[in-house]
């Protein structure tokens, strides 16, 4: 196990306007790492953000992947365990980021298609293993399979005190063409509900699981590997949203998970990280079901990333500032890097499949 501190990444992103939006220039990228934003109680002040990377309407989806994404999906293949959520109000371009469209692939299916492409490279035993879940009013519910409106599954702890879901499902895969077809069915039994914001408004937390074992450099270790890639549900306050009572309850519970990872963030760096895990019980993890999730993507055993989504405009600015004030507390966690190992054993060895010609059968590079 190796370990030596790691800080969250924070990017921002803004997205272009729409057609049907008003354009004006409240917000914009300054260099690379800084916002500049017009102060929404005095429009006659500028408001700067720095970030580790900020991006404007014009930066494509290659621009984010390349070189930010792809060496943490990298990491995966030693062990590591990385996790990478975008935040942000409806309609800011979350889902855009992290899954994208057929014209515009997001990260997860160009995490996929690097996991893929790099399998014999990187010593991937096939089958990998994906999980597809979102936590809705506060349970979880599996996207593997058919919707059901029981109580959710539950949040346990594995040996190596990494948050898990039991009872997921578990997909094998061997291809992209596989993961595509599982994660298109599964995609469309995320709970959305039409908003004012939004027509397809998402109002949960979706998280996509992955698990890759690896052989690592001596021969009877195998890396265990883990990507999460979470796209939350919008973080906008519930008064703008005009909702029925039954989205209100559920805005009060998105509010709710996001307000405790707001404060899980804020105890992280208030000096409570650390690499103890009896230092860790003080940060109230377990507030929430999102931050129990969580919990070794902040100041755990992971590397991650926030990406925050912003949309431009006058009608956002208020939301848009609470959204940067809440990433700025975020960029000053510090994460420690640790490798999941075991020793091989024989039903690793015969279950490698090759991937070889994926790259240019799909264009990848
Ligand atoms: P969210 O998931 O945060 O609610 P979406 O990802 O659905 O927001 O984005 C809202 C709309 O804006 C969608 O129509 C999406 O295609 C568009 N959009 C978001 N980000 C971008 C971008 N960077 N470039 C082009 N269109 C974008
Ligand atoms: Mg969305």
């Amino acid at each position: 196990m190796t370990s030596h501190p790691n800080k969250v990444q924070v990017l921002c992103r803004i997205r272009p306007f729409l057609k049907d939006e008003t354009v004006d220039n409240t917000i914009s990228t300054e260099g690379d790492k800084t916002i500049k934003v017009q102060n929404h109680r005095d429009p006659t002040k500028e408001l700067h953000y720095t970030f580790d990377a900020c991006f404007d309407s014009k930066a494509s989806q290659k621009n984010v992947y390349f070189p930010y994404v792809k060496n943490l999906v990298d990491s995966v293949f030693e062990g590591q365990s990385s996790t990478i959520f975008c935040y942000g109000v409806t309609g800011a371009g979350k889902t855009f980021t992290i899954q994208g469209d057929d014209l515009h692939l997001g990260i997860i299916p160009r995490a996929m298609m690097q996991i893929f492409a790099n399998g014999n490279a990187r010593n991937i035993i096939y089958p990998i293993k994906m999980s597809y879940y979102e936590v809705f009013k506060e349970n979880v519910y599996d996207l593997l399979r058919e919707r059901d409106s029981g109580p959710g599954l539950p949040i346990r702890e594995d040996s190596n005190r990494r948050t898990f879901v039991a009872g997921l499902k578990e997909e094998l895969l061997t291809s992209f063409e596989e993961f595509k077809k599982v994660f298109n069915t599964a995609a469309k039994r995320r709970r959305t509900a039409s908003t004012r914001l939004n027509a397809n408004s998402s109002r949960s937390h979706a998280v996509l699981m992955i698990k890759i074992c690896s052989k690592g450099n001596s021969d009877n270790i195998i890396y265990e590997g883990q990507l999460n890639l979470i796209d939350l549900a919008g973080s906008e306050d519930n008064r703008k949203t005009d909702n029925n009572r039954e989205r209100m309850k559920e805005s009060t519970a998105i509010n709710q998970s996001l307000f405790v990872l707001g404060k899980v963030i804020e105890a992280l760096n208030s000096g409570a990280v650390s690499f103890s895990y009896f230092v860790k019980s003080r940060i109230p993890y377990r507030d929430s079901k999102m931050t129990r999730i969580l919990q070794d993507s902040l100041g755990g055993g992971s590397k991650s990333m926030m990406i925050v989504n912003i949309a431009p405009g006058e009608s956002f600015l208020q939301d848009t500032q609470k959204t940067l004030n809440y990433a700025t507390k975020a960029r000053e966690v510090v994460n420690k890097d640790r490798v999941f190992e075991r020793v091989m054993h024989s039903a690793d060895s015969n279950s490698r499949k090759r991937s070889a010609d994926f790259a240019s059968n799909n264009g990848y590079n």
